[in-house]
């Protein structure tokens, strides 16, 4: 059958959208037709050359939700019509970190950025008969994706999916790295420094996690003021104001307890770190664009004042068990999702999506297919 997808060809080029060749699914693998896709950073950094993968022609998009409409052999807990979250890390329930209760490292992990499928061989080809691959093995700019079954999360029907979609990425990332990973405690105070897709829900986590002080920091406007509607209660504006200054001043030259830092560039993780309160942890969320391999931090502090600088990977989450989880939040009012799709695209529009991305115009934009 045929699919029209958005095809990254070179850095620095507008994604080619065109018609593909799709094979039938093989073993263990689903096909999902596609229903919404957000509109994440991570595909940007490809697309701009500063993180490479491992081939192209490559389907972009990987923040996906949809409708399975077709499963190949030995597909035994996903059949026709379920809705489904695409995971962007599989989850394959066997190698040492899956049995250990961190599906976030499962083994699989590093075939992400390579292009084919997990046994070596493509589903697409383009109208010049090249294999084109499907980034973090889903490929989900595209109006139907071949998956893994170990790639797909089975939501309830009762989710809309163009909110279910960001559950996939940027929610679960989020919320995680507060909830997860640092695990912000009652009355503590919180910063995070860029609310876009995944810092606002960094947020969210802090709320939740019931945060007394939670500061939001970025250079658009628009994105604090929507901060304050997810629940930050301190905003600063980085462009105009002096970041850790500003952190000072508000905690009365305490620090946070805990930073969280979701821009992905050094001098920003650095601010995280100089905010920290003494004990205080900063976590780094971000995929740092691979021109940079150093981070201009203090040695000395991180001794003084104790300090603990971590990393999180997909929140440090068990996608399986954590998406259908904020989707509950999410229907009892606790989470909120719709509100963070602030613009949507339809295919023929995703440059443009991605050019509204780098202007800081959405929190996420989203792909809609009919
Ligand atoms: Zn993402
Ligand atoms: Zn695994």
């Amino acid at each position: 059958m045929k699919t029209q997808a958005a095809v990254f060809y070179e850095p620095n080029k507008p994604l080619v959208i065109e018609e593909l060749e799709m094979d039938e699914p093989k073993t263990g693998e689903v096909r999902v037709k596609m229903a919404a896709v957000g509109l994440c950073r991570s595909d940007h950094n490809v697309m701009v050359g500063t993180r490479p993968v491992g081939m192209t022609p490559m389907v972009m998009g990987h923040e996906g939700a949809g409708v399975v409409d077709a499963v190949g052999p030995g597909v035994t807990r996903i059949k026709p019509g379920d809705h489904v979250t695409l995971m962007f890390i599989p989850t394959c329930g066997r190698c040492h970190n899956c049995v250990s209760g961190r599906t976030h490292s499962c083994v699989l992990s590093v075939n992400i950025a390579k292009g084919p499928q997990l046994d070596g061989t493509y589903r697409l080809r383009n109208k010049a008969g090249q294999e084109v691959g499907q980034f973090c093995l889903l490929g989900a700019f595209s109006e139907y994706a071949i998956v893994n079954q170990d790639s797909v999360c089975v939501i309830d029907q009762s989710y809309p999916l163009n909110a279910a979609c960001l559950v996939g990425c940027g929610v679960v990332g989020g919320f995680g790295a507060a909830v997860n990973r640092a695990g912000v405690t009652p009355g503590s105070s919180v910063l995070a420094i860029g609310v876009g897709g995944v810092g606002m829900n960094v947020i969210q986590g802090a709320k939740m996690a019931g945060a007394s002080v939670i500061i939001a920091a970025d250079i658009v406007e628009q994105k604090l003021v929507w901060a304050k509607t997810f629940g930050a209660t301190h905003t600063i504006d980085a462009d105009q104001e002096n970041v850790v200054d500003r952190v000072m001043e508000i905690t009365g030259g305490a620090g946070v307890d805990f930073a969280f830092e979701a821009i992905s560039r050094p001098h920003t993780i650095a601010q995280a770190f100089d905010a920290t309160a003494r004990m205080g942890k900063i976590v780094v969320i971000g995929l740092t664009p691979s021109n940079f391999d150093s981070l201009p931090i203090s040695p000395l502090n991180l001794v003084l004042a104790q300090k603990t600088l971590m990393g999180t990977l997909y929140g440090t989450s068990n996608a399986l068990v954590d998406i259908p989880k904020i989707l509950r939040l999410y229907r009892r009012g606790q989470i909120k999702l719709d509100e963070l799709v602030t613009n949507t695209y339809t295919l023929d529009q995703i440059n443009q999506g991605y050019a509204d991305m780098v202007e800081g115009k959405n929190i996420r934009g989203v792909l809609v297919f009919d």
